[in-house]
């Protein structure tokens, strides 16, 4: 018997916001949450290339005393990218990223740290936050300034005092080293959950579903009840025994969010160093990773170059296989429908084809749901995309019945504003 990581990863871009900023991975040894920000033209390139930049660690041939190592040099190279397009572009000034990661080698887990995202940990039926916000509001609680309740409404409680990205100070990362012990539940999740679900109810949720995605559904249905005032994206992976020796899973890792979408090859050069790294999350896990073989930053782009290469030439199967076990939510003619692969496109070769249409029409639908279906809704299978659509049709269904009710009701004042044009915004964001 051996362990691996049982996981899923969700994300929904919120009532609020226009894009999804936040970006998701999870892997049988690999879990990563990443909360962008730094506008609409920075906030996913950053959460995406930090994803990016881990992702090729999602492989069983790292050594257990090389784990933080490897988390803190590919974290360095992210936030080396992030300077250097921010230095590039200055639509990018100010970008940045939230990360966690959780990388494991056999039963050993390292966790590296850095922002206002949270990890937890379900153990023995009873749930910690693993991780200290970096923010703004967290010093002053800690200071004895503010109490935590006070905290919780603080006018300032989105600013963050250490992220990834465009800052000239050290980067500062909470490491840690940990068992991976049979049982245990680890939850990651943007402050799009954490800021508007209690902590007592995500508990209630991740004790009483077994199943990861299902659970994830669940949080992320609980934070757009609350309001969805924010991006929001939970990644869950349990502790499991499995009888295959090299601790793989069956299942193909879940990317999601900007990390997963090809918004970036619309809006910047798809040739670009970031525009390459958001492509390759697209890939499938990497080759194994070799620290002696690893190139300096400057031959970097050059390796992320050959990988688009190799996953057209050499890894294309693979590649392909992977990308067309994916599924994912869009509109093609006005209606929603169902697409099956990625919704990106590698040399303006498509990944994806039309898998099944709907009935319902996009206008028909509220201005917010017709927001969110602006960023595809990335699922791992069919019957999850059809979950997204029926929860749609539900919400439209909900509507209709709400204005039916209202006829004949004088209707109330509006002054003509979009839903969340008064949405808060992280600082910098
Ligand atoms: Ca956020």
């Amino acid at each position: 018997m051996s362990l691996t990581i049982s996981f899923a990863a969700r994300t929904d871009m919120g009532h609020m916001r226009k894009s999804n900023q936040d970006s998701g991975y999870a892997g049988s040894h690999l879990l990563v949450l990443a909360d962008g920000m730094g506008g609409p033209a920075g906030g996913d390139i950053a959460s995406s290339i930090a994803v990016a930049h881990l992702a090729v660690l999602d492989a069983d041939t790292q050594k257990p005393e090389d784990l933080l190592h490897l988390l803190r040099s590919h974290i360095a190279d992210a936030h080396a990218e992030l300077i250097e397009r921010s230095g590039q572009d200055a639509e990018l000034h100010g970008l940045g990223t939230t990360c966690i990661a959780i990388l494991r080698s056999g039963n050993k887990l390292a966790m590296t740290h850095i922002g206002d995202s949270r990890a937890y940990l379900l153990r023995g039926g009873e749930l910690n936050q693993v991780t200290t916000d970096h923010s703004f509001v967290q010093y002053l609680v800690e200071s004895g300034q503010i109490t935590p309740e006070q905290a919780e409404n603080h006018p300032q409680r989105s600013v963050l005092l250490r992220v990834l990205g465009d800052s000239s100070s050290e980067i500062v990362l909470d490491e840690s080293l940990r068992e991976a012990i049979v049982g245990d539940r680890w939850m990651l999740c943007s402050d799009g959950l954490s800021g508007v679900v209690s902590a007592q109810t995500i508990a209630e949720v991740l004790l009483n579903e077994p199943d990861p995605g299902a659970a994830c559904d669940q949080l992320v249905d609980l934070a757009l009840k609350a309001g969805g005032p924010d991006n929001v994206t939970v990644v869950i992976g349990d502790i499991v025994e499995t009888n295959d020796a090299s601790g793989e899973i069956s299942d193909v890792p879940q990317i999601v969010g900007a990390a997963a979408t090809d918004r970036l090859a619309k809006t910047r050069d798809a040739a670009s160093s970031a525009g390459r790294a958001n492509q390759l999350t697209a890939a499938p896990p990497p080759l194994p990773y070799n620290e002696d073989a690893r190139p300096h930053r400057s031959r970097r782009t050059l390796g992320i170059f050959l990988g688009i290469l190799a996953f057209l030439v050499g890894g294309g199967f693979l590649g392909w296989t992977w990308t067309q076990s994916q599924f994912y939510v869009s509109t093609h003619n006005g209606k929603v429908a169902i697409y099956q692969g990625i919704p990106q496109k590698i040399g303006g070769f498509s990944l994806s084809h039309l898998k099944e249409t709907t009935n319902l029409q996009v206008s028909d639908l509220e201005p917010v749901a017709r927001r969110r279906l602006q960023t595809p809704v990335t699922r791992s299978s069919l019957s999850e995309a059809r979950q997204v659509v029926r929860n749609f049709e539900r919400e439209h269904r909900d509507g209709e019945l709400q204005k039916s009710q209202n006829t004949g009701k004088s209707t109330s004042p509006s002054n003509g504003s979009a839903p969340g044009s008064s949405a808060p915004t992280k600082q910098g964001d």
